[in-house]
This record gives structure tokens, C-alpha cells and sequence, in this order.
């Protein structure tokens, strides 16, 4: 029952200027749990991809000119239906994601209220802005909308990734055509069926999908009508899309990797410092630009921090994430487990201890047993990468000092967190931490209202809230004589 309710919302074409595009030829989106095939979807053609920014193009005129207000309207008649279809909707991005089925509810949900948020926060932002002049001169600022976004997203959030900026790039007045991971196409397009059904305008919001990445960005980020470039996703596919914007001054926001410390102070409360470590470490499997990458622990604790944690990772259910049961998913694919084999066989050739796997017993998919490693130290590849798996690794630490020297030892700077109960520390420490968002005896960081995005080499502009809209609009400075 379950699975044919399902089926019947899975779409396998792109989504262009308001029509189901096909093609001869497809690609198989995979379901990670057992590698069995979830659906079989179009490739979109080149010559498709230009006919989406061309749709979006053509759109963008009247889309602008219509008020924040009528605008606003069309975005809640689309949160209100993914609020409405969340159970479909959280179904269909386990069966092709992997992640327990009450995380991907979380994640619709957790996408709605953003795209109900810049619904309600356009009007805002569409008001001119009177300013000093010169004398004899009167002068104002409107905000424009930058124009055609396009968008390229990642497979670990396939709904609230795509969200985030297509939601706040059509309240700004601005069209977009997304390109969702090929791994997980099927959460995008059922968003996009979505938007037809609450009536957005055709060429507002167009979605392409392929399995040749690097041919679909590069159409994407130097065609002429795209002003400006939003992705989500690896530093090193970030790095290359920037220098193709770079060659026609094309505007981008980039959300990069992270490498997030834990730092647990001695005078945390452990016990507190345990439930966050969970929440971050586990959530997706680890696979989250978000995740506690360095459990950086003092060494007086660390004993005690250790065994309440293992305690807490051999209750997880690893498993199915249809099964309700099931408190952990697989990994993506096995691109992904090998990844993260290498990391961890250089890390203990180098020093590092397994003090603790997980048994989970045999199964299809691209599982992998939960593990702690500690002794990690700086020189090693599990200290400088992003984990993107469910591996604790610690580093401990015996003074404030090194704390923070170790925490801020990496070229990212998306989030951090600490545990620790001293006031003045905690002051002390958000001065000193170099990241984007920290979290204080506070793991989750999740909040539309939010700007989220980082420092450093964990990319440049921010999503959430007022600062989300921000990324879509230019500022034009208008003066004239006092007479006129
Ligand atoms: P991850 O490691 O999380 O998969 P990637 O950076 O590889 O991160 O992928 C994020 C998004 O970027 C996906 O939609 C993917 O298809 C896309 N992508 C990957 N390589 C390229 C590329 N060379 N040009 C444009 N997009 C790319």
C-alpha cells in the first residue's frame, strides 16, 4: 500500500517553463538501503537546459513586477500542499536518500516553514529607502531582484536544500532553475509537481536533471540570462563552479563543507554534552556539512565522556529507514563507505585507536557500523576532512588555550559547538572560534530564521530569514533634482 502510493507521486522528467520534459535516454536513482532501483529518470538534454533558463528568463519579467504580496501568496499556496503531502513526501525521499523516515519528516517540515518564512518576509524588502543628499538633490534606494538564479544541490538534504533557495530566490522576484544531485532527483521533482498544482506561473521555477554534472553546471553558470549561482555542496565542485562564474562576473552563493569541533570543557554537563554529540554526530548518519566532525575532549572527562556515549551509540537501530523502528540509515553509496575506509585505515596508520564499532549484522545496502575512534591528532586525514559518516573521532585537550587552537586548526569555518558552564568562558570562546554559527550546550542548530553558511573556505553569503532573501536582490540608487 505504502509503496504504490508512492510510485504514483514519483515524476522522472524535468520540470521546464511549467511541462514534463523527457528524453530517449536515463539514468536510475538508487535506493541505498538494498541498491535496488527506485525509478528510472529522463536525462535532461543540453538543449533542455537552455530552454529552462531561457523559460526562467522569459518568466523573470512579469514574476518582478508582480507585488511581494501577490507573490507571497503563490509560495503559501506551495507550503500549505508540502505541509499537506509530508507523509508521501517523507516516504519518497527515505526510499531514495536512506534517512529514517521521522528525520525526513523533519527536513519537509523543517522546508516548509522556510519557504513560509520568505513568503512572509518579501513585503519587507520591497519597500525604497529615502537617503541623504546633496543639496538641491533628493535620492532613494529600491532593492531589484538580481534576476535568473540557478541552483545546484546536494543528496543529504534533497528537500530543505532546495527549498532554502528556490523559496527565497521567487520571493526576491527572482526565477530559478534547479539542478537537484543525481542521486536524489525524486524529492525535487515532486516538490516541483507541487508549485504546478499551487499555481506558480510557468518558468518560475524549473528543475533539470542529469547525471552529467559538470555538462549541466557549466550551462548553468555561464549562460549570459543566469545572473547569479547558488550551491550546496562539496568545496571542491564549489571552487570549480566560483571560477566558471568568474568568467562572466556571475554572482554566487556558496554553502561548502564543514569541519565542525565539539569541544567538551570539563565543567560541562556531560550528560548534556552526550545527548548534543547524538544529535549531531548521528543525525543522517553523519552525513551533514553540520555534523561534530572533532569531539575535542579534556582529558580529566574524557573517560566518562567516552563510555556515556558508547552506551548511547549501541542503542542505535541501524536499518531501514521505513521501518519506524530504525534511528540510523545507510550511507549514500559505496563511494561514500570506501571514502570513508581510507580515511579512517590512513588515521589509525597514523595512530588512532578504534575504542569502539557498532555489530549490525549483514545487510544489502551501503550500511556502516557506528564507531569511535580517540587519539586522533591533527596530522591525521580524519582530523582535516569532513567525515560525512557516523565515526566519532577525539582529540583531547588539556587547556582553554589548546581547545581553541585545535578547534580553529582547519581552512573551514561553517559551525562549531562547546559544552562548557562557565559564563566567562563562553564568552571568552565565541570571541575566539572562527565559525559561522557556533552552538553553546546547544547542538542543533536548525532555525529559517537564521543565517546560515559559514568562514573561511566554507563558502561566502548566507540562507535563512531576511539574510536568505538578501543573497537574491541588488541595490539600485536613484537621484534626482529636488524639483522633480
Ligand atoms: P557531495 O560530495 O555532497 O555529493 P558534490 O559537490 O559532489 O557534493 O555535489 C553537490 C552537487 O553538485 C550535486 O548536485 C552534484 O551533482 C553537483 N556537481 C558535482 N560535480 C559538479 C560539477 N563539476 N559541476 C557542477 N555541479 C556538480
Amino acid at each position: 500500500m505504502q509503496k504504490i502510493a508512492i510510485q504514483s507521486s514519483i515524476r522522472n522528467c524535468s520540470f521546464i517553463g511549467g511541462e514534463w520534459i523527457g528524453s530517449g535516454t536515463s539514468f536510475e536513482v538508487i535506493n541505498p538501503v538494498d541498491k535496488s532501483v527506485v525509478a528510472k529518470v529522463n536525462e535532461v538534454q543540453a538543449e533542455q537546459v537552455i530552454q529552462a533558463i531561457n523559460a526562467a528568463h522569459t518568466a523573470q519579467a512579469s514574476w518582478k513586477r508582480l507585488s511581494a504580496i501577490q507573490r507571497a501568496k503563490y509560495i503559501d499556496s506551495w507550503q500549505r500542499l508540502i505541509r499537506q503531502n509530508v507523509k508521501d513526501l517523507s516516504r519518497l525521499l527515505t526510499l531514495e536518500q536512506g534517512k529514517p523516515v521521522a528525520e525526513s519528516e523533519t527536513e519537509i517540515l523543517h522546508a516548509a516553514d522556510y519557504t513560509q518564512l520568505y513568503g512572509q518576509l518579501a513585503e519587507s524588502f520591497s519597500k525604497t529607502q529615502t537617503i541623504d543628499a546633496p543639496q538641491g538633490q533628493q535620492a532613494s534606494v529600491t532593492r531589484r531582484p538580481v534576476g535568473v538564479v540557478s541552483a545546484i544541490t546536494p543528496w543529504n538534504f534533497p528537500c530543505s536544500m532546495v527549498m532554502r533557495k528556490a523559496a527565497a530566490a521567487i520571493a526576491a522576484g527572482c526565477c530559478v532553475v534547479l539542478k537537484p544531485s543525481e542521486l536524489t532527483p525524486l524529492t525535487s521533482l515532486a516538490l516541483a509537481a507541487l508549485a504546478q498544482q499551487a499555481g506558480l506561473p510557468e518558468g518560475v521555477f524549473n528543475v533539470v536533471v542529469g547525471s552529467n554534472a559538470q555538462a549541466i553546471g557549466e550551462l548553468l553558470t555561464q549562460n549570459p540570462k543566469v545572473a547569479k549561482l547558488s550551491f550546496t555542496g562539496s568545496t571542491h565542485v564549489g571552487k570549480k563552479l566560483l571560477a566558471q562564474c568568474a568568467l562572466g562576473v556571475t554572482r554566487a552563493a556558496m554553502e561548502l563543507g564543514g569541519n565542525a569541533p565539539f569541544i567538551v570543557f570539563e565543567d560541562a554537563d556531560l550528560d548534556e554534552a552526550v545527548e548534543g554529540a547524538m544529535a549531531s554526530k548521528f543525525r543522517n548518519a553523519g552525513q551533514t556539512c553540520v555534523s561534530a566532525n572533532r569531539f575535542i575532549v579534556h582529558q580529566s572527562i574524557l573517560p566518562q565522556f567516552q563510555q556515556k556515549l558508547i552506551e548511547r551509540i549501541d542503542q542505535l537501530v541501524v536499518g531501514n529507514g521505513l521501518d519506524s523502528a530504525t534511528t540510523i540509515g545507510p550511507l549514500i553509496n559505496q563511494s561514500a563507505i570506501d571514502k570513508l575506509d581510507r580515511l579512517i585505515e590512513a588515521s589509525i596508520d597514523l595512530g588512532a585507536r578504534m575504542s569502539f564499532r557498532a555489530s549490525i549484522g549483514t545487510f544489502a545496502g551501503n550500511f556502516y557500523a557506528p564507531m569511535v575512534l580517540e587519539n586522533v591528532t591533527p596530522n591525521m586525514p580524519i582530523f582535516q576532512s569532513e567525515i560525512f559518516g557516523p565515526v566519532v573521532s577525539i582529540t583531547s585537550f588539556d587547556s582553554e588555550a589548546q581547545a581553541i587552537e585545535l578547534a580553529n586548526q582547519t581552512d573551514m569555518g561553517l559551525c562549531g559547538y562547546f559544552y562548557s558552564e562557565d559564563i566567562e568562558r563562553q564568552k571568552r570562546l565565541t570571541e575566539s572560534l572562527e565559525f559561522g554559527m557556533l552552538g553553546v550546550n546547544q547542538a542543533r542548530l536548525s532555525n529559517p530564521a537564521a543565517p546560515f553558511g559559514g568562514f573561511k573556505q566554507s563558502g561566502m553569503g548566507r540562507e535563512g530569514g531576511c539574510f536568505g532573501i538578501e543573497e537574491y536582490l541588488d541595490f539600485q540608487y536613484i537621484t534626482r533634482p529636488c524639483s522633480q
